[in-house]
């Protein structure tokens, strides 16, 4: 090439270069809001305080779901349900609670137009136990049900007593105001959500298609008002589960012939299943930053600053980086991905014996789009060892839900919600990425939604599931205030 088809090249890549950074320019200037607005903030009266004392009470029945075999306190139960009934009178003489399973409540309240489908408001009445090495660490008591500095203390004033509180305080006062609702409004609560909800939800759910009733939508929790905990975002994002992960434990095993440690095969049973559960590790399920993950970056990119919105609104050519960042944190890789972790491992018996057998247990969460058989062919492929044994672990599994849509009236309705009673922050559709009891009534309804109107900041997250759970008398007003005007919106 001459002097003149240098300078020439030179030009070519320079306006090469402008023309790229224009189209990603006018991508990321052409991305509109997805947020609803203008919106009347709700003017709905709440007495929190007074909410906040009937929470605390309630949390004082310690109604456990004990892991595998151990017997849970049925009086907690059965105390739970009487306080309920004496707390919520309205509620209990005209919703009529129906006991399902031992220990699930169901309630309907008839609406007046039977062409309209009902709608179903879940939360669940059992809570996760309190290490008794950690109950000491507690700022109060996790069972004593304790209102201080503003906040109602104990295990469940999160997950998820907060949501059996709010949607019976809104039900009260809206029996109380006369209120008809056009639409039926159906409420369940399981008893057995953190077991797997097989005896309560799923229960609820098989009465439900026995009778027949589908449902408009369905709202469990799942997401939160996240603060701080989105990177990039500024304000507080809702986000709305529109799907959550499946589960399946797979077990690797490998048998071989017992012996004297002195004279060893190059590879015992261990050695073997080490080397599969390296190559497993090697090799996770692919990730991709489309699906659920990626319609919440679609949301969230028109409220960023201008560099990621530019980076969100080009996902044509930065998806791989995108990608390579999220898979880069637990936290967000979590969310594009079928993950993996194994969880278990045991074999032999002795230091001088050869392990007749190893075995492994691997834990998957599975993305939206993949299926438990998909894991299963994926890890027999990774491992590449007829030694090696790969079975489904009994118990519980299920696959990914469905995704439910962001276009439909029930979203619309939630979305609007949302605005009104959070009026500071933006809403995004989200991948749960652990399992809640919305699951078992995916068949009941295509639009099944996953979201505890509360706020949740970084110094939050830890508390679920551990030590000082709690939550403010703000807060638990809030969600009150957002079944409420749900309820209005959407059975008016
Ligand atoms: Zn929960």
């Amino acid at each position: 090439m001459g002097g003149l088809g240098l300078k020439r090249g030179l030009r070519f890549v320079v306006s090469l270069s402008a023309l790229l950074i224009a189209v990603l320019a006018v991508n990321a200037l052409r991305l509109e809001s997805r947020q609803i607005e203008p919106v009347q903030p709700s003017r709905i009266e709440v007495d929190a305080a007074a909410a906040a004392g009937r929470l605390a009470a309630a949390l004082k029945f310690a109604t456990v779901s004990e892991e595998a075999g151990a017997q849970s306190d049925a009086s907690a139960f059965a105390g739970l349900v009487d306080y309920l009934a004496n707390t919520y009178p309205a509620v209990h003489r005209m919703l009529r609670p129906e006991k399902i399973g031992e220990g699930s409540i169901l309630y309907v309240w008839q609406g007046s137009d039977n062409e309209l489908e009902p709608i179903l408001l879940l939360a669940h009445l059992d809570v996760v136990p309190v290490a008794p090495d950690e109950a000491t660490s507690w700022t109060q008591p996790p069972f004593a049900g304790k209102v201080a500095e503003g906040f109602v203390w104990g295990r469940g004033a999160m997950d998820d007593k907060s949501s059996v509180i709010a949607i019976l305080e809104a039900m009260e006062s809206l029996l109380e105001r006369g209120y008809s609702p056009r639409r039926s409004i159906y409420i369940a609560f399981g008893h057995d959500e953190e077991v797997g909800g097989q005896n309560g939800a799923a229960r609820i759910a098989g009465e439900m298609a026995a009778r027949g009733v589908n449902f408009e939508w369905v709202l469990d929790e799942g997401f939160f008002v996240t603060e701080g905990l989105l990177p990039g975002a500024a304000d507080p994002v809702a986000l709305v589960g529109i799907a959550e992960k499946g589960i399946v434990s797979v077990a690797l095993e490998v048998q071989a012939a017992p012996g004297h440690s002195s004279v060893p095969p190059r590879h015992t049973a261990i050695g073997i299943l080490a080397a599969a559960l390296v190559r497993l590790e090697e090799r996770p399920m692919a990730a991709s930053v489309d699906g659920v993950t990626g319609q919440m970056l679609q949301w969230l990119a028109p409220e960023m600053p201008f560099l990621q919105r530019t980076v969100f609104a080009n996902m044509w050519l930065f998806a791989p980086l995108v990608r390579a960042r999220m898979e880069a944190v637990p936290r967000t890789a979590a969310t594009i991905r079928t993950a993996q972790a194994i969880t278990m491992v045991s074999g032999g018996i002795k230091e001088n014996v050869l392990p007749s057998q190893a075995r492994a247990v691997v834990n998957f969460r599975i993305r939206p789009g993949d299926r438990i058989e998909d894991v299963i062919s994926h890890v027999s492929d990774v491992v590449d060892d007829e030694r090696v044994s790969v079975s489904i672990l009994p118990g519980l599994h299920s696959e990914a839900s469905p995704v439910s849509s962001t276009q439909s009236q029930a979203f619309a309705a939630l979305h609007v919600t949302i605005r009104r009673v959070f009026p500071d922050a933006l809403v995004a559709p989200a991948l749960v990425v652990g399992a809640t009891d919305a699951r078992h009534f995916s068949a009941l309804s295509s639009n099944v939604y996953r979201f505890l109107p509360i706020r949740l900041g970084p110094s939050d997250v830890a508390r679920i599931h551990g030590i000082d759970e709690r939550i403010s008398i703000a807060d638990l007003g809030e969600a009150i205030r957002f079944y409420r005007e749900l309820v209005l919106e959407t059975t008016r």
